[in-house]
């Protein structure tokens, strides 16, 4: 029943849908996906305006050298008048509408910037400093497919076009439950048998920056009735992760439990590392993701194959991260028939991406995890990379710069 990475992941996105579509404020909608395409209520600019502080003139009328008299002034936000006469300037600001008669704005830097008359300093062509009406944006064009992430860009066309209110795709609940005996919760007394449930607050943190909402289940136990009673808690939410327990343990009971509560188990193990006993389920709409207890298999797991379902469910055109090509600096070497996830980190050297190990693969060492700003496919099949080789990586964060 095992998968290979692309299969598993091609098969998760293939079962989850977006979510109901929810109306927001435009400050609740930024990061979030727009659930309709946008077509543009107006023209932008509204209305022919000058791009700079100067003088709207007629270009036919300027030579170097040439005196106009000013016969009015328009601020930005104030009327489009006097009409420009043939021969005179009209005294303008930035953003101001332009007034009849004219057909460029000579900006005062090439001028005598004078009050009452003005004199021209060099060549004025029509046009020149004008915004004109739609040339940015024609009323009625697209100007946003559904499925775009709003960003400040796409939130300030919003407020152009006068949206206060935007459709949006939901954010879903996502519950988030990690199992083990060994496990204590944050903040309760530790022994030495006893580790800290770490992965409940990792997950939550992922969770929250895909822009999905966690919900902390807490802590099951490894036994049956504990399982089942956390389980069907988190089956009620949009989406359900659990941590460890899903390895061939006897205590192993997370699948087992699953099952019983009616999720279909798509698969169990993928042909990854780390990860490889990631298993995933739907119950109705709810995708179940299973991974392993170890805290960096399970970021590494939400990375891969979680957080683009949740990108999925909250309508996002682009959910999976794009895969850039970076330079080795080191060989590398695998065993074949899995693909490798290596923690690296990755920075601009002479304007090129190069790409280190972050240190020990071991996936005890969350050390390495810290360090790493992206991760690197190794392919399956593969079983060594030579320095200046390029590999594929995405991004964790943003691209760190040699010198820092
Ligand atoms: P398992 O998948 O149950 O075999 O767990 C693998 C390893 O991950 C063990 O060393 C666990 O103690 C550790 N682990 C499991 N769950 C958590 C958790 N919630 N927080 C931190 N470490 C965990
Ligand atoms: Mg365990």
């Amino acid at each position: 029943m095992s998968k290979s990475f692309e299969d598993a992941r091609t098969l998760i996105l293939a079962q989850v849908r977006p979510l109901a579509v929810e109306r927001v404020d435009l400050l609740d909608a930024v990061g979030r996906a727009i659930a309709e395409p946008l077509d543009a209520g107006l023209d932008m600019p509204r209305f022919d305006n000058s791009a700079m502080d100067g003088y709207a003139v007629r270009a036919e009328d300027c030579q170097p050298g040439t005196v106009l008299p000013v016969i009015g002034y328009i601020p930005a936000g104030g009327r489009a008048e006097p009409a420009l006469r043939p021969g005179c300037a009209v005294k303008i600001m930035t953003g101001a509408p332009l007034p009849p008669g004219a057909d460029a704005v000579v900006p005062f830097e090439e001028t005598d910037s004078g009050d009452a008359a003005v004199t021209i300093h060099g060549k004025v062509k029509a046009q020149d400093h004008i915004r004109f009406r739609g040339e940015d944006i024609t009323a009625g064009q697209r100007v946003m497919e559904a499925g775009t992430t709003l960003r400040p860009a796409e939130i300030s066309l919003l407020a152009s076009f006068g949206c206060a209110r935007v459709a949006v795709y939901g954010r879903p609940k996502v519950a988030i439950l990690s199992t083990g005996d060994e496990l204590v919760e944050l903040g309760q007394p530790l022994t030495d048998e006893t580790i800290i449930n770490s992965n409940s607050w990792s997950l939550a943190a992922a969770v929250k920056e895909a822009g999905a909402e966690p919900v902390m289940l807490g802590i099951a136990r490894d036994n049956l009735e504990s399982l089942r009673e956390k389980l069907t808690a988190g089956l009620t939410c949009d989406a359900l992760i659990t941590s460890a327990g899903v390895s061939a343990g006897d205590r192993d009971l997370v699948r087992e439990v699953l099952e019983e509560l009616g999720v279909q188990q798509l698969f169990w193990k993928i042909d990854i590392k780390p990860g490889r006993p990631t298993a995933f389920g739907m119950k109705g709409a709810v995708p179940v993701f299973s991974l392993p207890g170890n805290p960096v298999s399970s970021m590494i797991t939400f990375e891969e194959f979680a957080r683009p379902a949740l990108l999925k469910m909250m309508g996002h055109r682009q959910v999976l991260k794009p895969l850039i090509k970076a330079t080795l600096k080191q060989p590398v070497k695998k065993k074949p028939g899995r693909t490798h996830f290596m923690r690296v980190t990755v920075f601009a050297e002479n304007g090129e991406l190069v790409v280190a190990s972050s240190g020990d693969q071991n996936t005890g060492i969350l050390r390495t995890m810290l360090r790493a700003n992206a991760i690197a496919i190794l392919s399956a099949e593969r079983e060594r990379y030579e320095a200046g080789e390029e590999i594929q990586i995405h991004l964790l964060d943003q691209v760190t710069d040699l010198a820092n």
